[in-house]
């Protein structure tokens, strides 16, 4: 029912829990002799927070922070508001935040500052999708899925309007979605 809304896929559910998978065996190496704290970025990287943690194989705890930068549906503005905050105290941790895009860079840098401040052992970040044509602030994921191109895009937890989380695919919305206003 969802897909009639979907101009194109970009991304099919199998191509991403093959590549989740890889990113989950670097992972498991990286932190062989840790116990990182991962940290998912409500709510997009739910999905493939929940696929990730499952393909990483090392002790790790997971918590859960949400952040709204102060815009519209479509771009990000620069001041980003904490939402939720964690439930766990990040000094001295390893955290490994997972996020499911990364735009102009502006939301993770300010949570790599913030996990910083708060005296975090060490901070990776850990994101399904990059858009690096978006990039306003100097920032590279040390772990990322795919490279996807300067449009805006939805699903496998990404939104338009809160809905399309659920879709089990990434794709690109028909024009009209944009243009109506259900
Ligand atoms: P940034 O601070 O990197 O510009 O913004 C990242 C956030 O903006 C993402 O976590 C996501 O919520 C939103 N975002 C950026 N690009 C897209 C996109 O193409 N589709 C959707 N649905 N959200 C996006
Ligand atoms: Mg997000
Ligand atoms: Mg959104």
């Amino acid at each position: 029912m969802l897909e009639k809304d979907i101009e194109r896929t970009l991304y099919s559910r199998e191509e991403i829990a093959a590549k989740t998978k890889e990113l989950g065996q670097k992972i498991t190496a990286d932190y062989a002799d840790k116990t990182p704290l991962v940290i998912g970025i409500l709510k997009g990287a739910i999905p493939f927070m929940a696929e990730l943690v499952r393909d990483i194989d090392v002790y790790l705890e997971m918590d859960f922070m949400d952040v709204s930068s102060y815009g519209d549906a479509l771009v990000s503005s620069g001041e980003v508001k904490i939402v939720k905050d964690l439930d766990t105290n990040v000094e001295g941790r390893d955290i490994l935040i997972v996020e499911d895009i990364i735009d102009s860079g502006r939301t993770l840098n300010y949570l790599v500052e913030l996990f910083k401040y708060r005296k975090a052992n060490s901070v990776k970040l850990v994101t399904l999708l990059d858009k690096p044509e978006g990039r306003v602030v100097d920032l590279t994921p040390d772990y990322f899925g795919f490279h996807v191109p300067n449009e805006f895009v939805v699903g496998y937890g990404l939104d338009y309007k809160d809905r399309y989380r659920n879709l089990p695919f990434v794709g690109v919305l028909k024009p009209e979605i944009y243009e109506s206003n259900s």
